[in-house]
């Protein structure tokens, strides 16, 4: 029997709106690591945070929009469909129940998310429910905050992506994902400002923004 399974990403977000920068790089990790499918997660921003300016139905029409014609990606709405604020490590280990001890499971963050990942809920219990695939984004530095961060990153990391077949969690890949240097507040910023957004988001969302009249006041 083989000792490898078919490696499942999550990838959560606020996706507002969804665009390349989030596509393109999780495209090119499936690419590099064997991955087969990558989930979406979009958010659910609790009442006390600065809210996304897509409702959630609108982020998550987006999201349909965007990965409608591509079969590498899924949608996961469990986090949206909750009224409290959900933790990511809660939401893995409700996966990690469902999918058993075995299966190797995955969290797909960019650079700026891992440097800020000390302050995620109970952010050192992540690795023993997945591994952490981490996309470069232009403009982060690459060296951790503090070398006691940096040294829980490099005891981590993996450069051979046939680890996170083999291991069910526990590892962190760097991965060399193209540079797209787009981010949603650009986007919305450059609607605010009458600008195009061509080029930063599949066609079919930046339709969808027009018809519904997204990202036109402040
Ligand atoms: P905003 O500008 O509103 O903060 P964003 O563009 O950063 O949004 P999010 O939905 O907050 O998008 O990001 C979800 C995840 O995608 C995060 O882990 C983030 O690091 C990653 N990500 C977003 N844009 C890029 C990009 N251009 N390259 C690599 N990773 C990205």
């Amino acid at each position: 029997m083989s000792d490898r399974y078919a490696l499942h990403a999550l990838f959560g977000g606020t996706f507002d709106p969804i665009h390349y920068g989030h596509l393109k790089p999780a495209e090119a990790l499936a690419q590099l690591t064997g991955l087969e499918k990558v989930t979406l997660l979009p958010n659910n921003v609790p009442p006390h945070r600065p809210q996304p300016e897509a409702t959630s139905e609108q982020r998550v029409a987006m999201v349909k929009l965007a990965i409608s014609d591509n079969p590498l990606f899924d949608l996961d709405l469990r986090e949206m469909q909750r009224d409290t604020p959900s933790y990511t490590i809660d939401t893995l280990a409700a996966l990690r129940r469902e999918r058993g001890d075995r299966q190797p499971l995955a969290f797909i963050i960019g650079q700026d998310s891992l440097l800020t990942l000390h302050k995620w809920h109970r952010w050192q219990d992540l690795l023993s429910l997945c591994h952490l695939l981490v996309c470069q984004r232009p403009g982060y530095r690459s060296e951790m905050e503090t070398p006691e961060l940096q040294r829980w990153l490099d005891r981590h990391l993996t450069t051979q992506p046939q680890v996170l077949q083999q291991s069910p969690a526990g590892n962190i890949f760097l991965a060399e994902t193209p540079l797209i240097d787009i981010s949603a507040t650009e986007i919305r910023a450059r609607r605010h400002r009458g600008e195009s957004d061509v080029d930063l988001l599949p066609p079919a969302v930046s339709d969808y923004i027009d018809r519904e009249g997204l990202y036109r006041n402040l």
